[in-house]
């Protein structure tokens, strides 16, 4: 397609990717259009979009209702200042709305446009907090080793995956990362959750209680690999922050408004965290939106401060009408088509089919929860020796295969091997799912042999 060969040209000459490296672009993806699970490139070939976009399509692709909300809103206001003193109402419903669906802890919503915004407002509001409570040292954050934060430098700077800091260092100071709950590869003497739970400890008592903020952490590391930590963790972390007066972030920005079958994470495991960090899945990537849920104590310390020590965080498009009225549409059709529970029926569904792969002598682990799964390459599986460098061979053989997955690039320290991240929209059929372990199975094979 000679159109298609110019496109290309320009994008070569004009344009900078995210994570860009020109190897990595001989033959760029150009998807023209979607329905549901499914995705078509300018050639006409057909896929499924095995990570419903970057962890985002949560409601599948080319919902009309979607266009039609951003259209309507357009019309009426497409931007007005949400800055104290002034309000719309797409902004309002929707805090309304997800305040309601979230913790019983949650009293409000501030709205970003991405997860790395949500995240770095976040760790702000967090030091804010401590600062209202007379505990000004409070700043320190600590995560996690295969954290993805996003990478605007704090939130880089929490991200536990050396590749995205390697080139942009130094990281911010007072960022401090502790071993994951990482079952599969956990190597310390007690269960993995109470050791990784324990980890975090032992870092608040390093660095002393009294310098740290706060804790982040993603309820399922996505990026990293799609590690589920035992249920002993988060029950076992809510503790330790409680104990030591530092506060819990969850980062839901993949994990938020179904993806595990749950609205949100923690309710899992009977844990409510003080912040959430969401983005992704609250517009289902119809446009950019994302945001923070604070608990009423931490609202409580914005309401009570006074003029002089006022919340100065902001952002032009915090509240952005438009992104609000897709947002609050998408979270209708989500509830209305009950995708939660669907998740988490059709999650078992796929993660049953994936087991059936670990005959395959590369297949290390199949793990997963809700529609999120990941199964784990390795060379050895007795000594579980990393498979690296598997991930673009990989990639290309599920493409031919018409299945469009993520391949998290392994390392050998820390030790995790490549591994296929899985998280199709939250709407895919039975029958879409199942293709998915056979497309596999015939990639793996024809990229290992
Ligand atoms: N947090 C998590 C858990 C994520 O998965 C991501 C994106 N993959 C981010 C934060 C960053 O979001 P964004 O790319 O929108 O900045």
């Amino acid at each position: 397609m000679d159109d298609i060969s110019q496109l290309i040209e320009a994008d070569r000459r004009h344009l900078v990717h995210p994570l860009h490296h020109p190897d990595d672009h001989q033959q760029p993806l150009v998807v023209v259009e979607g329905r549901g699970a499914m995705l078509r490139d300018a050639e006409g070939r057909e896929y499924i979009d095995g990570l419903a976009g970057l962890w985002n399509v949560n409601v599948g692709h080319g919902r009309a209702e979607l266009a039609e909300a951003a259209a309507a809103q357009m019309r009426r206001i497409a931007f007005a200042s949400a800055y104290i003193g002034a309000t719309n109402e797409p902004a309002v419903r929707l805090a309304q709305k997800i305040v309601s669906l979230a913790y019983r802890n949650t009293a409000v919503a501030y709205f970003t446009t991405a997860g790395a915004e949500s995240n770095e407002s976040a760790f702000k509001f967090a030091r804010y907090f401590w600062k209202i409570k007379g505990k000004p040292e409070k700043t320190k954050i600590i995560s996690r080793t295969h954290a993805y934060h996003g990478v605007t430098l704090a939130a880089m700077s929490a991200t536990g995956m050396a590749a995205y800091r390697n080139m942009f260092g130094p990281p911010v100071p007072g960022f401090i990362q502790v071993a994951a709950p990482y079952p599969y590869r956990w190597a310390g003497n007690e269960e993995a959750g109470i050791g990784a739970a324990n980890a975090v400890e032992e870092a608040i008592l390093a660095e002393g209680a009294d310098t740290v903020a706060a804790v982040i952490a993603e309820p399922v590391m996505g990026a990293g690999g799609v590690i589920v930590p035992p249920s002993t963790y988060f029950p076992r972390l809510r503790e330790i922050c409680d104990s030591h007066n530092v506060l819990l972030i969850a980062d839901e920005v993949i994990t938020g408004f179904g993806r595990t079958g749950e609205w949100f994470a923690l309710g899992r495991w009977g844990v409510e965290p003080d912040l959430v960090s969401f983005a992704k899945g609250v517009t289902s990537g119809y446009l950019p939106l994302g945001g923070v849920l604070a608990s009423r104590r931490v609202h409580e310390a914005i309401e009570s401060a006074p003029a002089d020590r006022r919340f100065m965080h902001a952002a032009t498009y915090s509240g952005h009408p438009v992104c609000c009225a897709v947002g609050l549409r998408n979270v209708e059709i989500i509830e209305s088509e009950g995708l939660v529970g669907r998740a988490a029926e059709m999650g078992r569904h796929l993660l049953a089919g994936l087991e059936e792969l670990r005959d395959l002598p590369v297949v290390g682990d199949v793990r997963g929860l809700g529609m999120m799964c990941g199964v784990e390459l390795v060379t050895d599986r007795a000594a579980k020796t990393p498979a690296l460098g598997l991930g673009p061979r990989l990639t290309r053989e599920s493409i031919s295969r018409g299945l469009l997955p993520r391949v998290r690039p392994g390392s050998a320290d820390p030790p995790i091997g490549d591994t296929i991240c899985l998280a199709p929209p939250l709407m895919t059929p039975p029958e879409v799912l199942d293709r998915i372990p056979q497309i596999l199975r015939a990639a793996i094979t024809a990229a290992t042999r």
